[in-house]
């Protein structure tokens, strides 16, 4: 056997019998393993806050989303955007890949995702909504289309509402593919107002697609 054979059976005998406890994303409790994410309880509330179908925003023929954005949803969702753990968006968009089927028959035919600008993805590293969008595309076995571009930064939207959004993002996102007669599943991390979806089903449909459905992780209720 190899040293490099005999380190990896050392290594796997060492992890059987003392396992590698993790801390619980969504309340940092020591609890389950690292690939679990969640302890038992936070995935229980997580799964107290299941959506499936939703409204759809103006501008998009069908919605659906996973979660509420409160408790350990909105903690997963901080954790792949902001805290650099890339390796959740599987676990987030296998929910999703869910979620969808309450919005099926849809047809759709191809998955595009919101874009991020070229700077603040460089600096990020990854842009999140391709990371789940791609995951969601190989469980639906759809295909991925990088369609969209955010021609210019935007301002960070928490604190805008509704009208205030609309007019941030006028002109930011572009389609530079042909989508004529396709049906594309747009995907997202949250949904708050829906503008971000309504700006991008203009730019999709702009570029010749027939139908465009929402698919977020999350949506954010009772807030702007
Ligand atoms: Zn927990």
């Amino acid at each position: 056997m190899s040293d490099h054979n005999m380190k990896s059976l050392l290594e796997a005998v060492l992890g059987f019998l003392f396992p590698k406890r993790a801390v619980c994303l969504g309340c940092g409790t020591m609890a389950g393993f690292p690939q679990d994410w969640l302890c038992q309880d936070c995935r229980q509330a997580l799964a107290m806050s299941w959506v499936g179908a939703d409204l759809p925003p103006r501008g998009l023929d069908g919605a659906a989303c996973a979660y509420v954005y409160r408790g350990p949803a909105a903690k997963l969702v901080q954790a792949l955007k902001y805290g650099g753990i890339s390796r959740l968006a599987p676990f987030m968009a296998g929910d999703m890949a869910k979620a969808y089927h309450a919005i099926e028959p849809t047809g759709a035919d191809c998955v595009a995702w919101v874009p991020m600008h070229p700077k603040r993805r460089r600096k990020r590293g990854y842009n999140h909504a391709e990371l789940l969008a791609r995951d969601v595309a190989a469980r639906l076995e759809l295909e991925p289309v990088d369609a969209l571009r955010a021609v210019r930064a935007v301002r960070q939207q928490a604190r805008l509402d509704s009208a205030q959004r609309m007019e941030n993002l006028r002109g930011v996102i572009e389609a530079h593919a042909d989508l004529t007669g396709r049906r594309v599943l747009l995907i997202d991390d949250v949904r708050t107002t829906g503008a971000t979806a309504h700006t991008c089903a203009d730019a999709l449909r702009k570029a010749g697609a027939e139908r465009v459905y929402l698919l977020c992780y999350c949506v954010a209720r009772g807030e702007k």
